[in-house]
């Protein structure tokens, strides 16, 4: 077996051999994400070892006693009263990565722990980071039973709250960095990518500029369209979900097998008439072949229908099937 000790920190060959059992033996994830320790893997820092620990402590369903817990050691014991569960982490000679050296005891009716302190706000706010990314008014008591189930363990609700809020704020300064870096981003792609169509809309009623829309179409989307589509183009539009809410708009055309390709997308501030037909008018500006489009398809979205007689009259509108079914369900 390898030995993770090195004689000199002058040794070359001692050093290569260290990283290299520290490569063999880093602790990784299983497939599924539980995780499972065994002596000798290797974590990458002490904060890395007590993070780990933390998650396992959680997912096992314990409390740890820290006995030792400093920049070289860290030696945790289960807090059951019969149980003689412990593990020892210890540094390597770099100073830097920490190897398990020891697992001992087993756990002796040892119950599991439902409101586990190491279940932190961020802890929490890192379990359910998804759920409350995919819809910010996800309820409290959704993400309390979610990481019931998943991770056995039942945060208290103000633990809850504060965790969504966490990441409610943390969500909003994304969005500001993104929204804010638009502009930029825009240029680059102009810059890099000849002859794409970007355009970032600006609302000049306002004060101070406030974002409006957001227009992009790559140019390859724009020279595969026109060289290998059908003429038909299929119109979309979704909410947005998050802090600023607003409309995605897309546009697809179909390839030789009938299979789709994207041509365009929009983010604007509502669906409307004015807001698809500002869609519509930069698409017409990149496809000069628009003229020979023998049909839109869309889904009777507002506004849509009448921004494509406006800018095509002579184009045939069509309704997808499945929203016209869906509608006459509901
Ligand atoms: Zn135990």
């Amino acid at each position: 077996m390898d030995s993770p000790y090195i004689n000199s920190s002058e040794d070359e060959i001692g050093v290569d051999r260290m990283y290299g059992y520290n490569l063999r033996n880093a602790w990784k994830p299983n497939p599924n994400g539980k995780i499972s320790l065994r002596v000798g893997q290797v974590f990458e820092s002490a904060e890395k070892g007590r993070e780990i620990l933390s998650k396992y402590e959680i997912q096992e369903g314990f409390e740890l006693d820290k006995s030792k817990n400093d920049a070289r050691r860290l030696t945790y014991k289960c807090k059951g009263d019969e149980c003689t569960w412990r593990i020892h982490v210890s540094s390597l000679p770099d100073d830097v990565t920490f190897r398990i050296r020891s697992i001992t005891g087993d756990h002796v009716n040892c119950r599991r722990v439902m409101n586990n302190n190491e279940a932190t706000t961020n802890w929490v706010a890192s379990m359910t980071s998804i759920l409350i990314r995919d819809n910010p008014n996800v309820k409290a008591k959704v993400l309390q039973t979610y990481i019931k189930s998943t991770h056995g363990v039942e945060p208290s609700k103000h633990k809850i709250y504060r965790a969504k809020r966490k990441e409610l704020k943390m969500l909003k300064s994304d969005h500001v960095d993104c929204y804010g870096q638009l502009r930029k981003y825009g240029n680059i792609l102009l810059q890099m990518n000849l002859d794409s169509l970007v355009m970032v809309g600006i609302d000049t009623l306002c004060v101070t500029p406030k974002f409006q829309r957001f227009f992009l179409s790559f140019n390859a989307q724009l020279t595969g369209f026109i060289r290998g589509c059908k003429p038909f183009i299929g119109l979309d539009g979704c909410h947005l979900k998050g802090p600023y809410g607003g409309v995605l708009l897309s546009t697809i055309g179909l390839d030789s097998a009938s299979g789709i390709f994207p041509i365009a997308d929009c983010v604007v501030e509502n669906e409307c008439m004015e807001s698809w037909s500002w869609f519509l008018e930069r698409l017409h500006e990149g496809l000069d072949v628009l003229d020979q489009i023998d049909i839109f398809m869309s889904d009777q979205q507002k506004g849509v229908s009448a921004a494509i007689k406006q800018q095509w009259p002579r184009a045939d509108s069509r309704y997808c099937a499945r929203h016209i079914l869906a509608n006459l369900t509901k």
